[in-house]
């Protein structure tokens, strides 16, 4: 079920961004285009029918207390059979095939599972279908230390200019800074999680967030890449300390169907 409502029910927090993104918005076509976004949000809530034709590959996180105890299959099967049953139930698009034949799986599995073992009897399971044209414009750097954080400011501004219209904007820029190669990747993509419209829990990275994003939005690419103000509705950034040696910095970008549902047993 959650994967199909993440698919076809926006978020009230993204609607409110998409409707402040139209009061701000200075390009007419910009403005028209947020007004079809809403409209699309609005039809697919209705109908039930997913927002964009790419519902995405199924990435679950699962928030699991250790006193929590499985039985009968293991949790990946379980994942994987609802993806299954939800995108079969749900007509939902089948996207996923095997990185060598290319041939399709046929039922939008596997899933990518996210495992988070945490206190208490506690379980909380969030779907993200994942859409590909703002996934394949993300990118992992290893930045040396003298970048400094100027470096990860420009590499992250300089990853939105080149993605340009390809993610469907207007995106929503998760941002990992520090950790290792594969956490920095794994904190830009919960970043993608956090509302739209709240705000950082640290002074100093909400600080940054705000300075991106008013920088992001004077590139001009706008809504759909057409030229505007509103190239992204939000900058979420996640941090962690690094090695003395490096400065790793990921940037996971999100489209305007930034999508995901959750759920808590
Ligand atoms: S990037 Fe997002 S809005 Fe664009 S086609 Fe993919 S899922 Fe749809």
């Amino acid at each position: 079920m959650l994967a199909i409502s993440a698919n076809t029910q926006a978020g009230e927090d993204l609607i409110d961004a998409l409707n402040k993104a139209k009061m701000m918005e200075v390009s007419p076509t910009g403005k028209d285009i947020l007004s079809r976004l809403l409209e699309n949000a609005d039809i697919a809530r209705e109908e039930n029918i997913p927002m964009c034709q790419d519902t995405g590959m199924a990435v679950v996180f699962v928030e699991m207390g250790q006193d929590v105890h499985l039985v009968g299959g293991t949790l990946k099967e379980a994942v994987d059979e609802g993806v299954r049953q939800g995108y079969a139930d749900g007509y939902l698009r089948k996207s996923v095939c095997h990185p060598f034949t290319r041939k399709n799986t046929g039922d939008n599995t596997p899933a990518v599972l996210h495992l988070e073992l945490t206190g208490g009897d506690r379980f909380k399971i969030t779907v993200a279908p994942k859409g590909f044209g703002a996934e394949n414009m993300s990118r992992v750097t290893m930045l040396p230390p003298s970048a400094g954080l100027e470096g990860v400011k420009d590499f992250v501004v300089q990853r939105v200019k080149a993605a340009g219209p390809n993610p469907c904007p207007p995106t929503v820029v998760g941002v990992g800074i520090g950790g290792t190669f594969e956490e920095v990747a794994m904190m830009a993509k919960k970043a993608l999680l956090r509302p739209l419209g709240s705000q950082n829990s640290d002074p100093e990275a909400n600080r940054l967030e705000k300075e991106l994003l008013s920088e992001i939005n004077r590139l001009g690419i706008g809504p759909q890449g057409l030229g505007g103000h509103v190239t992204s509705l939000a900058v979420h950034i996640n941090f962690m300390p690094t090695h003395i040696a490096s400065y790793p910095v990921a940037v996971n970008m999100q489209c305007h169907a930034s999508r995901h549902k959750s759920a808590e047993l």
